[in-house]
């Protein structure tokens, strides 16, 4: 018999990507997605196969899948400071309410659980680099209060779940993650810096550019979270790529990557935007020994070969949900 695993997020960036990883290591998997954010389109090429079922379905709402499951990692969550800004409630149901309801159905299964936390929960870090010992330094009320706390509470009520019920839990603290599949118009920086480069617009870097970020190629983090459900350790685990970049030296990188002469505008910086970030992947090399492969340079140079692939009409749309109606 196949494992069985639900994936939630599962047309997301990340679920999508963890969808082919189970597919490929040959488990039945069922994706589960409301489409807040997700596109259908990231896993429409898996709607064939005999071991994947998609189930559209909102997961703040009880949760209720038939048969046995083994694993299932909840994915499911807006993740970029503007989708935070458009749907706050959403965003704070999601990794709470969503999140209670997919700890009752692993208890409920017997089945492991991993939950998709963040390097948001150290906020705007006062240590340098971040170790899983950091307890964080986040706004409650700010603008990325609604995910910062909503994720500090996930981890909680998992920990809870664990010591109360001896439920099997992993928590993966993921940093920033590129590749294909981002969504062009979520104002993350990696779309929004290679997008401009395609539409021939300056490239708009926020604050003076001197704030830091590592960013982790998706190949080598579907990896780390795969080592980290199969390995034994319940306590939050790091997964990202300790090399660290300003953003202004980074939209450096990508003219020349994408070989435009495009300029670079300073924009303001936006709220309680974190001025430095860096795993320390320690613990992760340690337990699970795995650590990153893929360079910034190649990872790029895969990623803007993704997003050079998109039509005019994708690249050009500046928005294209109408997230209002979701807001309950
Ligand atoms: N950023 C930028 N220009 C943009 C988008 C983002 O300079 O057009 C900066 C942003 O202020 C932050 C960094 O890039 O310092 C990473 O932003 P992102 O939204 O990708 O993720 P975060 O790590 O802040 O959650």
């Amino acid at each position: 018999m196949k494992k069985r695993v639900l994936i939630t997020g599962a047309a997301g960036f990340l679920g999508s990507h963890l969808c082919d990883k189970f597919i490929g290591e040959d488990y039945e998997v069922i994706g589960m997605d409301n489409l807040i954010t997700g596109d259908i389109k990231n896993i429409k090429h898996l709607f064939n196969l005999k071991n994947f079922q998609f189930y559209n379905h909102d997961v703040t709402e009880f949760v209720d899948v038939p048969g046995q499951l083994d694993y299932i990692l909840h994915f499911a969550s807006p993740a970029s400071p503007i989708d935070y800004l458009k749907i706050p409630i959403q965003t704070l149901k999601v990794s709470s309410l969503g999140t209670h309801n997919l700890l009752g159905l692993a208890k409920e299964k017997k089945a492991r659980i991993l939950i998709a936390s963040t390097s948001e929960v150290y906020g705007d870090p006062l240590v340098h680099p971040q170790s899983e010992e950091y307890y964080g330094n986040v706004n409650t009320i700010g603008p990325r209060g609604v995910y910062d706390e909503a994720k500090r509470f996930q981890e909680s009520i998992t920990m809870a779940y664990h010591r109360f019920h001896g439920l099997e839990t992993r928590i993966a603290r993921i940093f920033n993650t590129y590749g294909s599949r981002m969504r062009l118009n979520d104002g993350r920086v990696i779309p929004a810096f290679i997008g401009q480069a395609l539409r021939g617009e300056d490239l708009t870097v926020f604050g003076d550019g001197l704030q830091t970020r590592s960013f982790c190629y998706v190949d080598d983090e579907i990896e780390g979270l795969y080592r980290l459900l199969l390995s034994d350790y319940s306590l939050p685990v790091n997964i990202g790529n300790p090399d660290e970049i300003t953003i202004l030296d980074f939209a450096k990188e990508i003219i020349k990557l994408t070989n435009s002469n495009q300029k670079i505008v300073f924009k303001p910086l936006p709220k309680d935007d974190p001025l430095q970030r860096k795993p320390d992947i320690s613990k992760a090399i340690a337990i699970l020994g795995w650590k990153p492969k893929i360079s910034r340079e190649e990872g790029m140079k895969k990623t803007f070969e993704y997003f050079k692939g998109l039509s005019k009409e994708e690249l050009f749309k500046s928005e294209h949900k109408d997230f209002s109606k979701h807001i309950k």
